[in-house]
């Protein structure tokens, strides 16, 4: 009795052991962000990471599609709205886990223990300084005040980053005084928006509007490159007076799928993500910042200053996405 209940436990141990080896990701973050990432994890814990990447949407389906038989634990992608969808279509499962209580700040990861931000990308103002006046930028609400008539450059409100956005803003100040308020961005637009960040910043640098909105990590890409361009980065609504002050962030976070095969070596990737050697690694290769408030961030993204984030939980953009996108369109935001 006593020797065969031994040979369970050695069985039970041989099985767990050979699945605890790897974990399986879904990501919609570029490879080449998490591939040395993964690397450097299997190298330290001996579990093998595999992963797939694709657009965030298709991702999505497929888990859908998949049920109960994905091979996915867990689901990485960028933009809080997105998490926040994968959450809310049941895709993800609850997490308990002291180590990203305690690394994770509670504005950048879900309420409801779903998903966690890993990295931190600030949408802030970049203007052009030989344009632009000392003390004339103040708050994103400002932008939409006549004395930017035809200064303003945007991105599409296609892109989740400006849905999110305006859904914080719809958070703030509710969604009538919103609608003013992005009426009043299209009104000063100097051009049609443009379909990405950096070439808003072009238009920006090439004298064609004044200032832009845009994710900090697009203007260390195109100052790496082209050092010269007269661009500056401004830190927006540092009024800590008002309790929606701060700089609009959102993440690039990750989640356990609900019905993953591995769900504690998916809580330990999770886990290890959040720690201080992971942080450095996640971020900085993207030029982003660290969302474990303890690690610093890589020196030429510290180089642009200290800011105050926006401490409203980023899981209020997806809630409010929808609304934001029908706003935006209503309003004449293209
Ligand atoms: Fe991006």
């Amino acid at each position: 009795m006593r020797k065969s209940l031994a040979a369970v436990v050695a069985v039970i141990s041989v099985a767990t052991s050979v699945s605890a080896a790897e974990v399986v990701v879904y990501s919609a973050r570029n490879e080449q962000l998490i591939k040395p990432l993964f690397e450097a994890y299997t190298k330290e814990t001996g579990v093998e990471v595999k992963f797939v990447t694709d657009k965030e949407g298709p991702l999505m389906a497929r888990l859908k599609a998949e049920g109960k038989n994905t091979p996915a634990d867990v689901f990485l992608t960028v933009d809080a709205g997105n998490l926040w969808q994968a959450s809310a279509e049941g895709l993800l499962r609850p997490i308990d886990s002291k180590v990203l209580a305690a690394n994770i700040p509670a504005h950048l990861k879900d309420p409801g223990k779903e998903w966690f931000g890993l990295s931190v990308r600030a949408r802030t103002l970049v203007y052009n300084p030989t344009k632009v006046a000392p003390g004339e930028l103040t708050t994103y609400e400002d932008l939409a005040t006549p004395k930017w008539k035809n200064r303003l450059c945007l991105r599409t409100s296609k892109k989740v980053y400006n849905q999110s956005l305006v859904a914080m803003l719809i958070w703030e100040h509710g969604e009538e005084q919103t609608e003013k308020l992005v009426r009043g961005w299209v009104a000063n637009l100097a051009t049609e928006p443009f379909p990405d960040d950096t070439k808003a910043m072009e238009a920006v640098a090439a004298g064609l509007c004044d200032v832009t909105l845009v994710n900090t990590y697009y203007f260390g890409r195109l100052m790496a490159k082209k050092p010269n361009l007269p661009l500056a980065i401004f830190w927006p609504n540092q009024n800590l007076k008002n309790k929606a002050a701060g700089v609009h962030v959102n993440v690039s976070g990750a989640g356990v799928t609900k019905y993953a095969k591995h769900p504690n070596e998916a809580r330990q990737l999770l886990e290890w993500l959040s720690s201080e050697k992971a942080q450095n690694l996640y971020a900085d290769v993207n030029l982003e910042y660290p969302a474990n408030p303890a690690i610093k961030s890589v020196a030429v993204v510290s180089d642009w200053g200290k800011f105050q984030q926006n401490l409203i939980n980023v899981a209020e953009a997806g809630k409010l996405q929808a609304k934001a996108v029908m706003l935006m369109d209503r309003a004449g935001y293209k």
